[in-house]
């Protein structure tokens, strides 16, 4: 063969929600090299140190290569078929709801598409859920309690257009880095734009901010209720916009009406003056944008945490216009087309609700399926409560490692171990879910698969394979097409990941006229020549028609999905104040992310260079809480919940609040014994969501 040269490929970031555009650069020798795509409008170039060492992650080590039964070799014709076969027979004999799907962010929204379209539409059953069901399903639920869609009304460009900045439950620095690269920017160029943020933590992302309140666990709703109250009794609503466009403002007030300021610093372990300074900043600043995470998702109350959220903005019409409004910033990669596939158990399809009688009928007629759901499936909690019990006897589950990531791991470990047939489809071969296999098929990773993802701001991109797939990986929307063929279900006769898009942008479509908010309808006749070609665009932009300003926000003029075509405010009951702590368990532990690593590290842990920022798990604890425990600095440090146990080493640091410890969630068994953090979170859940609650669980901390 003679050198043809370096070869480009643009593709997507595969780690967090910014979604950044990337150009992987193979050369003859077959050395990747990788930048910042200067054309992606999510980050201009850009990238982070995740980001950057992605050539670092790409190597063989560890893959799994070909499928395998029982730990052995096996075809993919045998292990196709053996899982064909054992759903088949489970669901003969025990119904469809004895069967589950455990899926994933990181999977492609084809892959996504195919899973939630098996599950819900042939097999009969809404067992699917995701690890986004982790991440942001508060933020899902809030957005449909408010806005009747589950719709993002802004872009990132208003980040950098408002003149107040208000981050709460979010280490932007560290979890969405190019996002905090374009706010710091901005305020460098604009020291007046201010920027406040809401941390129990004094994190690296107060290193810009003009405020910093370090809110107690779970103050959130006493927070913006409090601030609902005084933009109303300083004259900052606007009627206008609340009158013509909303329903249920005065019950929210009355609600929100209720605390008084001392109330509310007693809840937000907030001064008054504190509480007055975020209040006043607010009410006479315009242009707002509030950006919110998994600190507020991550709760037992963390619907009603988004929702008071957005009664702020709809209260005062800071919604859709430049410069102002709410922002979800999801954590992964595609987080977001996962939710316009519907791949979560309470969802149907293309933003359609599983509720409805009309929309079930819509997505049947168009899959031309044998049956539909007809009711939720179980929510990741409940999902593998479900397998403990047995009433999950076969569960697939892609692209994800529930047995560090989910709440109360232990238990979900002893779930999967005890359930009668676990298939899993993954790029490693031992991972701590991978080993509980009875099936393992081999996927293809990010540098190899082909597909779109959708980011925080609604923008779809393409992710390019551009090196060789190794062994006998295959894609995971094949795997799941063969499957379906092997059950006898028609419409799974796709031939590449373009196929399925455009059935996606065609089911967007089907019957919407205007009664959903997501729309890709032009990209339904999409062929594979366009698709290979196909630029970042944001929804609801036309595929084919130039930019439009139009599509960069929604709800400027209302125009809501409620069939009234209006926002609801929803009026917020204050939680009960309560101290979970007790004198076994004192303290609070909140865990999250740290800056180089990823999710369970089994790509960010192959990088020296990432290693190197943070080599080894550790427990965040406050001077004198460690002084009163007897804790020295980088000693080892046992963290007992009523769950689980882990030991790390303390980091001493004033930065913790008093009565907090934090620990990252991305350490696992095979990178440090005992640091599974998630095996002490309780799985405990917001009611409405179903998300669990990862940021406020009672833990004991001794010195070792
Ligand atoms: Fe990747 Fe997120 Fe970093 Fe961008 S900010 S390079 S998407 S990890």
């Amino acid at each position: 063969l003679s050198p043809t040269g370096p070869k480009e490929t643009k593709t997507t970031c595969p780690y967090c929600g910014v979604g950044c555009g990337v150009i992987a650069t193979v050369s003859d020798n077959g050395a990747v090299t990788i930048k910042g795509d200067p054309e992606h409008p999510a980050n201009l170039g850009r990238l982070c140190s995740k980001g950057s060492a992605l050539a670092a992650t790409i190597d063989l080590d560890g893959r799994v290569l070909f499928p395998q039964i029982a730990g052995q070799k096996s075809g993919w014709d045998e292990a196709l078929d053996l899982v064909a076969q054992t759903f088949s027979a489970v669901i003969a004999e025990h119904g469809p709801d004895a069967v589950a799907f455990y899926v994933s962010g990181q999977l492609l929204t084809e892959d996504y598409y195919v899973a939630n379209k098996l599950m819900k539409g042939f097999i009969g059953s809404a067992n699917i859920d995701t690890n986004s069901r982790l991440c942001m399903s508060s933020s899902v639920a809030g957005h449909r309690r408010a806005f009747g869609s589950d719709t993002v009304p802004g872009s990132y460009e208003d980040i950098e257009l408002a003149d107040l900045v208000v981050l709460t439950g979010s280490n932007l620095a560290w979890c969405h880095p190019v996002i905090y690269q374009r706010l710091a920017a901005t305020k460098a160029a604009r020291p007046q734009m201010k920027v406040v943020v809401i941390d129990p933590r004094r994190t690296m992302t107060c290193d810009i901010a003009d405020l910093h309140l370090a809110i107690r666990p779970d103050g959130d709703i006493a927070l913006f209720m409090g601030l609902l109250a005084h933009l109303a009794a300083s004259n900052s609503i606007d009627h206008a916009y609340v009158s013509a466009h909303t329903a249920g403002y005065e019950e929210a007030l009355q609600a929100a009406a209720q605390l008084a300021l001392p109330d509310i610093a007693t809840r937000t372990g907030l001064s008054e003056s504190e509480l007055v300074t975020f209040y006043r900043l607010f009410e006479t600043t315009r242009k707002v944008v509030t950006c919110y995470s998994q600190g507020v998702n991550q709760s037992s109350s963390g619907t009603d945490k988004v929702n008071a959220i957005l009664n702020c903005h709809l209260a005062t019409g800071r919604i859709g216009r430049p410069g102002m409004g709410p922002f979800s910033l999801t954590g992964q990669p595609n987080a977001m087309g996962g939710r316009e596939v519907g791949g979560l158990a309470n969802m149907l399809a293309a933003h359609m609700a599983i509720e409805s009688v009309e929309d079930r009928d819509r997505v049947q007629r168009f899959w031309r399926s044998p049956m539909i759901a007809a009711r939720p499936g179980l929510k990741a909690v409940d999902m593998f409560r479900a397998v403990a019990d047995g009433r999950i006897k076969a569960l697939w589950i892609m692209a994800t490692n529930p047995v560090v990531s989910m709440p109360d791991a232990d238990a979900v470990e002893a779930a999967i171990k005890t359930c009668p047939f676990v298939v899993v489809s993954d790029v490693l071969q031992d991972t701590d879910t991978t080993r509980h296999a009875h099936v393992l098929l081999p996927s293809l990773g990010w540098g190899e698969k082909d597909g779109t993802v959708t980011n925080s701001e609604r923008r779809i991109s393409r992710q390019r394979g551009f090196l060789d797939r190794p062994g006998e990986a295959k894609a995971d929307w094949w795997q799941m097409a063969e499957v379906a063929r092997r059950m006898r279900y028609s419409g799974f006769d796709y031939h590449n990941p373009s196929e399925i898009f455009a059935e996606h942008a065609a089911l967007s479509a089907f019957e919407n006229e205007g009664r959903r908010d997501f729309d890709i309808g032009t990209c339904r006749n999409i062929d594979e020549r366009t698709y290979q070609a196909l630029r970042p665009f944001q929804w609801p932009a036309s595929l084919t028609e130039d930019y439009k300003e139009d599509s960069k926000r929604f709800f400027a003029k209302g125009d809501f999905y409620h069939p009234d075509r209006k926002a609801r405010f929803v009026a917020i009951k204050a939680p009960a104040v309560t101290d979970h702590t007790c004198s076994a368990y004192p303290l609070t532990l909140n865990t999250g992310r740290v800056r180089d690593h990823w999710h369970t590290m089994t790509r960010t842990g192959k990088s020296d260079r990432l290693s190197a920022h943070i080599a080894e798990p550790f427990a965040e604890i406050h001077p004198s809480d460690a002084a009163a425990l007897g804790i020295q600095d980088a000693a080892l440090v046992e963290l007992a919940s009523p769950h689980g146990k882990v030991i790390l080493r303390a980091l001493i640091t004033p930065r913790q609040a008093r009565g907090n410890i934090f620990v990252p969630m991305h350490w696992n068994d095979q990178f440090a014994s005992q640091a599974r953090i998630d095996a002490l979170v309780p799985p405990v859940t917001d009611p409405v969501s179903g998300q669990p609650a990862s940021k406020n669980v009672p833990v004991a901390a001794s010195g070792l």
